[in-house]
C-alpha cells in the first residue's frame, strides 16, 4: 500500500480538482481529506456518509459554581484573557487555549477540565472506494492532531481492505496540518501554478519535503497562461532533485466540472482531463518504482534522490 500526498504550498492552486480527478481513476483506494480547516473534496466526490465521530483535540476547563469562591485567581492568571471578570467568572471557549492553568490554580477547586469537541469526522463509502473527511469547528485549532487521526485511520481501513492506495488531499501552506500530513508517506504530488507566489510556495514546500525526506514530484497548473515562468519553474524545481510531471493546461471546463460537484475527468475529455489522465498515469509509474532502502523503513525512490535545500 502506498500513500500519495498532493500538496500546493497554498491555496487555489488546483490541488482538489486534481484530487478529485485522481480519486475518480483509482479503481481502487482511499481518499483522505486532510484540508480540514477548509474541506472541500466531499463537494466533488459522490459518496454516502457511513459513520461520523466527534473528534476531541484538546481540553476545556468547566466552571462549577457550587464550588467556586468568587476570588478572581482564575481571572488574573489566564494569559489568553480567556475567562471574564463577572462575578462568578465565566470561561470564554473561544478564546481558550486549553493551558489548564486555571484548573490548576483555583484554591477552589471549582475548575475541572473535560475534552473540547473540536469537529467531527466522516467515514463515507465512494464507489471507488472509502472516503475520510473532518470538518473542524469555527475557532477550533489542532488540525495537525485531525489529520493525523485521519490518516492513522485510513491506515487501518488499508489494512484490512486491501487498497493498494491512500490518496491524501492536503492541507495549504507549511504549517503543523501540513507537516502532519506528510509524515511517513511515500510521495508527494506538488500542484503549483506559474506565477511569483507559486514558485516562492513551490521552493518553501520543496524545502519542508526535503528536510522530511519525501520524494516529490510537481506539476505545474495553468501553464499556458505563463509558459516562460512556468519553464523557469520547472527548472528550478529539476535542479532540487524533483521529478517534473505532465503539466495542466488551462481549461474553463475545469471550472464547469467543479460547480456540477463533479471530478474533471468524469465529465470533460478535453485537454485538461486528458492532462490529467496522462498525469495519474506517471504518478502510478513514480509509486510502483519505489524500493524499500537498505537502512530499513524509510522509503525513497530511486529516480527522486533529493539533496537537502540548505
Ligand atoms: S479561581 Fe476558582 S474559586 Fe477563584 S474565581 Fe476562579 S473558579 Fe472561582
Ligand atoms: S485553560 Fe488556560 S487558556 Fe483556558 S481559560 Fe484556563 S487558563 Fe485560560
Amino acid at each position: 500500500m502506498k500513500e500519495l500526498v498532493i500538496l500546493s504550498g497554498k491555496g487555489g492552486t488546483g490541488k482538489t480538482s486534481i484530487s478529485a480527478a485522481f480519486a475518480h481513476l483509482a479503481p481502487s483506494r482511499i481518499l483522505v481529506d486532510a484540508d480540514v480547516d477548509a474541506a472541500n473534496l466531499h463537494l466533488v466526490v459522490p459518496h454516502k456518509v457511513f459513520s461520523s465521530e466527534a473528534f476531541s483535540g484538546g481540553i476545556l476547563p468547566e466552571l462549577d459554581l457550587t464550588l467556586c469562591t468568587d476570588c478572581g485567581t482564575c481571572v488574573g492568571i489566564c494569559a489568553f484573557h480567556a475567562i471574564k471578570d463577572t462575578h462568578p467568572p465565566e470561561i470564554d471557549p473561544v478564546y481558550c487555549e486549553g493551558c489548564g492553568i486555571c484548573h490548576d490554580f483555583c484554591p477552589a477547586g471549582a475548575i475541572g477540565l473535560k475534552p473540547r469537541i473540536s469537529g467531527t469526522w466522516f467515514h463515507s463509502s465512494t464507489a471507488e472506494g472509502p472516503m475520510l473527511h473532518a470538518r473542524l469547528g469555527i475557532a477550533e485549532e489542532n488540525s495537525g492532531k485531525l489529520v493525523s487521526m485521519l490518516r492513522k485511520r485510513a491506515g487501518e481501513l488499508g489494512r484490512q481492505g486491501e487498497y493498494p492506495i491512500i490518496l491524501v488531499d492536503g492541507p495549504p501552506g507549511i504549517g503543523c496540518p501540513v507537516i502532519a500530513s506528510l509524515t511517513g508517506a511515500d510521495l508527494v504530488l506538488m500542484v503549483t501554478e506559474p506565477t511569483l507566489s507559486g514558485r516562492h510556495d513551490m521552493l518553501r514546500l520543496a524545502k519542508l519535503c526535503a528536510r522530511m525526506r519525501i520524494p516529490v514530484c510537481l506539476t505545474l497548473n495553468k501553464w499556458d497562461l505563463n509558459p516562460e515562468m512556468a519553464h523557469a519553474m520547472e527548472e528550478e524545481a529539476r535542479s532540487r532533485g524533483m521529478e517534473i510531471l505532465s503539466s495542466i493546461p488551462f481549461d474553463t471546463e475545469m471550472t464547469k466540472a467543479m460547480a456540477a460537484g463533479r471530478s474533471l475527468t468524469e465529465v470533460s475529455s478535453g485537454p485538461a482531463s486528458q492532462a490529467l489522465m496522462q498525469l495519474w498515469q506517471e504518478v502510478l509509474s513514480l509509486l510502483e518504482k519505489q524500493q524499500k532502502s537498505s537502512d530499513g523503513g524509510l522509503l525513497i525512490m530511486e529516480s527522486l534522490k533529493q539533496e537537502t535545500i540548505p
